[in-house]
């Protein structure tokens, strides 16, 4: 058994976000349980060919860790996690992981005033929790009949296995989303044949993307204004597109940017309409590539939009009846979003699990913490992640409430906090107002942002900055605490 003051699990952008600031406000009892062997979470897992960022690189990373030395405008996946290994280097963070610990079980010990980690290693206690698990980190894979009889190679995009081999193969691609627009054009000039299925055709941009000059980089590297000045204009102009968002009649825009981008790479009209949204662009994920329609216009692709049937040990067979031989089956089907895998394992003061509270809608105060969870900090929580920019920004902006908070409880000498029941109702209420209108619930699609009861509780609905100052201010009166024994 160990304890600590705080525990947070999780290494990718947010736990890392979360450690570094705690040790920059002397804070040293602190452990950070990692299920895997390395740090990185999705930027770690996710190694698929082509993988990168679709938020420009200087502010796809931490404010208080400027790297003048991005290569390109939008970096590719190894650098990233390079960064996020530098990081935890540079902060001096390996020496509290604990890796290879995966949390099983949490229990709120109302008599300790404390969780109980149950991990498959061995039990933690924490005054203070932060979950940093990650909002896209438990792979989606539909549950195809047959599947389990197929005997080619079959796997998620974020398990890709490192020796895979496209040459010369016929490969089922299921999914169209921001991850397999990403592989498709790599794998597309080696395979024998590759079949798309497609449910929905995405909305794709030209991704303006090039190498970044080694004398901007000189100049980054002399100047930390000037960098910060590139992130700021980057800032800006992404924060400007929530007036769009907002105003879904003003994205007609850019879905003429979208259809000409189409047009230029796709000469054959029926595969055009088929490529062809008929929702508003931004309800879902606008995608960003230049490769993406040239790799499906290429003779050895097929887009199949008549859907799955079920698979067998060597083909899978469409909805119409018709059996397509393959060789491998790549799922590109996204993430256990709303479900968020962690709920059903977190156990609240009425020995509750998250799941149970949320009963499908997840929910919580400034997106962060749930009233009935003491001590309970979330971060990429319910509403807080971004159809607009980059999540880094809403990561940074959490951890500074959460130190905020913590700072609260010291000086009041708390022992437990958390939200009230009527400020986290009042912050939902609010969001769903701020979401009301918004491409997002009313461009006519059905996104993962959505969750079963047909609430966005995935994005924060507005500017990041408005999130930001919300964040910064803590309003006492919206949380209640309970004075004890563990307050340092
Ligand atoms: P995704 O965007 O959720 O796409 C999943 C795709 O699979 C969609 O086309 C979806 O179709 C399809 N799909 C899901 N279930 C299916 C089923 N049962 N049968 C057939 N098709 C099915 O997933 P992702 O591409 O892995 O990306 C997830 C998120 O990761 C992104 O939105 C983004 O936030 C993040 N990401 C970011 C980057 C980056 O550059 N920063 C790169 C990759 C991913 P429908 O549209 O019909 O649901």
């Amino acid at each position: 058994m160990t304890k600590a003051r705080i525990i947070i699990i999780g290494t990718g952008f947010a736990g890392i976000a979360a450690a570094v600031r705690l040790k920059q406000e002397g804070e040293q009892d602190l452990i950070i349980l990692e299920r895997k062997g390395d740090v990185g979470g999705v930027w770690r897992d996710n190694h698929y060919p082509g993988c990168a960022c679709d938020v420009e690189s200087h502010l796809y990373s931490f404010s208080f860790a400027p790297n003048p030395q991005w290569s390109r405008v939008f970096s590719p996946q190894p650098e990233i996690h390079s960064y996020l290994q530098d990081c935890s280097e540079k902060f001096g963070l390996k020496q509290h992981i604990r890796f290879h610990h995966e949390v099983k079980r949490m229990d709120w010990q109302e008599d300790l005033g404390e969780w109980r980690i149950e991990t498959n290693q061995s039990i933690f206690f924490a005054q203070i929790v932060i979950g940093a698990f990650g909002a896209l980190s438990n792979p989606s894979i539909p549950k195809l009949e047959g599947m389990e009889s197929f005997r080619g190679e079959i796997f998620h995009s974020a398990e890709w296995p490192k020796d895979f081999q496209a040459q010369g193969k016929r490969i089922a691609v299921i999914g169209t989303g921001a991850s397999a627009i990403q592989f498709i054009p790599e794998i597309q000039p080696e395979a024998d044949a590759l079949h798309v299925f497609q449910r929905t055709p995405p909305w794709v941009v030209p991704r303006l993307d090039g190498p970044i000059p080694e004398e901007k980089k000189e100049s980054f590297n002399r100047s930390q204004l000037l960098q910060k000045m590139e992130r700021l204009k980057i800032y800006v102009q992404r924060e400007v597109r929530v007036i769009a968002f907002r105003n879904p009649k003003w994205m007609k825009t850019m879905e003429s940017i979208a259809r000409h981008h189409l047009h230029k790479a796709v000469k054959d009209p029926d595969l055009r309409e088929q490529l062809t949204p008929d929702y508003r662009i931004g309800c879902k994920r606008i995608l960003l590539s230049n490769s993406y329609y040239p790799a499906l216009a290429q003779a050895n692709v097929e887009v199949n939009t008549s859907g799955i049937a079920k698979v067998t040990e060597d083909a899978v067979i469409d909805s119409s009846g018709r059996t397509i031989a393959v060789d491998s089956i790549i799922f590109g089907t996204g993430f256990q979003v709303t479900e968020l895998p962690f709920s059903k394992y977190i156990y609240g003061r009425e020995g509750r699990t998250l799941k149970e509270e949320w009963q499908g809608s997840p929910k919580a105060y400034m997106g962060t913490t749930v009233s009935g969870f003491p001590n309970l900090f979330l971060l990429q929580g319910p509403n807080t992640g971004l159809g607009h920019s980059s999540v880094i920004v809403m990561i940074e902006a959490q951890v500074e409430h959460i130190l905020k908070t913590l700072k609260h409880m010291k000086k009041q000498k708390l022992k437990t906090i958390e939200p009230r029941p009527d400020a986290q109702e009042r912050f939902i209420k609010e969001t769903n107002q701020l979401m009301e209108g918004t491409v997002w619930t009313s461009g006519g699609c059905n996104s993962w942002y959505l969750d079963e009861t047909g609430r966005n509780s995935t994005l924060w609905p507005s500017y990041t900055f408005s999130f930001k100052r919300k964040a910064a201010k803590l309003k006492r009166n919206d949380y209640a605490g309970s004075k004890g024994i563990n307050v340092k």
